[in-house]
């Protein structure tokens, strides 16, 4: 799977040539696939028995999709298309959703996930001066040691911190003189919400770039963070299904994130009825990843939320941008028939000026109706204020909130640091129904 061009040619090929390569990659995959029970059927069901059944990328729209469940139920080893022995690592999901589904890696596919986390992270900027402090989980989850790997190929300076640990990592960064971290954007606010207790202050810091990613965060979140610190904060994606973080990741102009074509197909489809939807409507992604011999995964349904951005980057890069994922299909509330994603709450709320850095949704039954309550943090200025002002900024958020998603919900304050945190992914949902 080696190709002839180097990896700055690769960003910028032309579409007739990344479908080149992409067919190129897909008919090895395929053939990869063929070696497992599970693909010999699915593909065989659609007369699929060679990779020389495969003549154009479009063919792929034949295939059934995988899903979750479909790698729940191969669980442990019946996607392994290589023997057990060519394997060096494996990788499992958080299991946000339910049980972990396990992939696993040779060193080849090490490599080729290393090579897209090197250029996920230069097209931020970053370089071989940087110290990259990476706050991800190291473990299983692919958050944590997928980047790093990177960060050290690309010869950054890099300090394994992991997650949690507030005061080692202030110290960490001061001491180590810290350019660049790595963390969900929930973790962030949270550590940097706890500077001035810590006895640290911006200057004792040179930060300048934060990559994060995880978890679904909006553009007000970004601008807090961004705001705060006076640095730049890029979006990244990715999954273990697909390998991890580097799937795809925001270039230097932060107007959506490059999803990788030379390395993974990517289909956008109606999350009911599974049809393609046009660039710019929202719908599910679907992936298929090139570059993995040992745990081939043709269509997976990410579900995952997103619309292809249409249009050229500014940067030139080629590989079509999705924007910022709204959320899961399974995070949508249905509350009193209403559909409802966390991500138009947290919209709404982050806008306000006085809101803090962390906020909660809980869904409960009140007699057969639904009730829907935002636990959110305020900044410690307005809770010393007037009361008054208090109740004004809760009757604004609910008409905001009702002008946005049609439902008035009861509001809660709470002051800063009062809310739960998490060290990895933010757990905002509680439902209680
Ligand atoms: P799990 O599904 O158990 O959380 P992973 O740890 O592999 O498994 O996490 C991948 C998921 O995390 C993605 O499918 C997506 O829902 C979410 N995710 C990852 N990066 C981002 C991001 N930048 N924005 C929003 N959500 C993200
Ligand atoms: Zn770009």
């Amino acid at each position: 799977m080696t190709s002839c061009f180097n990896d700055n040619e690769i960003q910028h090929l032309d579409r007739d040539a990344l479908e080149a390569l992409q067919l190129i990659r897909f008919k090895k995959i395929v053939k990869q696939a063929l070696k497992t029970e599970f693909y010999k059927q699915r593909l065989g069901s659609v007369g699929i028995k060679d990779q020389s059944d495969i003549t154009h990328i479009n063919d792929i729209t034949k295939i059934p999709f995988t899903t979750k469940e479909d790698l729940r139920d191969t669980y442990p080893y019946g996607l392994l298309a290589v023997d057990k022995e060519e394997v060096v690592r494996m990788h499992a999901s958080s299991g946000t959703t339910g049980k972990p589904t396990v992939i696993f890696q040779t060193q080849t596919d090490l490599d080729r996930w290393t090579n897209l986390t090197v250029r996920s992270l230069l097209v931020t900027g970053c370089t071989k001066k940087d110290v990259f402090q990476n706050m991800m989980t190291y473990g299983l989850f692919t958050g944590g040691i997928g980047l790093h790997y990177g960060a050290e190929r690309l010869g950054m300076f890099v300090i394994p911190a992991s997650s949690g640990n507030t005061k080692r990592q202030f110290m960490l960064m001061k001491d180590f003189q810290t350019t660049v971290v790595h963390a969900t954007p929930s973790y962030l606010l949270h550590l940097f919400s706890e500077m001035e207790s810590m006895g640290y202050s911006r200057k004792d810091f040179v930060i300048k770039k934060a990559m994060i990613g995880a978890e679904p965060h909006s553009e007000e979140i970004r601008q807090k963070i961004e705001d705060f610190l006076q640095i730049d904060a890029y979006n990244s994606y990715g999954l273990s299904e697909m390998n991890g973080p580097s799937v795809a990741f925001e270039c230097e102009y932060k107007k959506g994130m490059h999803l990788w074509e030379d390395s993974y197909i990517m289909e956008v489809v109606d999350k009911e009825k599974l049809t393609p939807v046009p660039e710019g409507t929202t719908g599910e992604l679907v992936l298929t990843n090139l570059i993995r011999e040992s745990t081939p995964i043709i269509r997976y349904r990410t579900r995952d939320l997103t619309k292809i951005i249409p249009g050229e980057c500014p940067c030139g890069r080629t590989h079509r941008r999705i924007e910022r994922i709204l959320g899961r299909t399974d995070d949508m509330l249905i509350i009193n028939g209403v559909n409802v994603f966390p991500s138009q709450i947290e919209e709404v709320i982050m806008k306000m000026p006085s809101i803090g850095n962390n906020y909660r949704i809980v869904v409960r039954k009140k007699g057969t109706l639904d009730e829907l309550i935002v636990d959110t943090e305020v900044n410690s200025d307005i809770i010393s204020d007037d009361t008054r002002k208090l109740y004004a900024l809760r009757d604004h958020i609910r008409d905001e909130l009702k002008a946005s998603i049609t439902i008035s919900p009861q509001i809660e304050f709470h002051e800063p640091g009062h809310l739960p945190v998490q060290q990895g992914k933010a757990i905002r949902v509680i439902d209680e129904r």
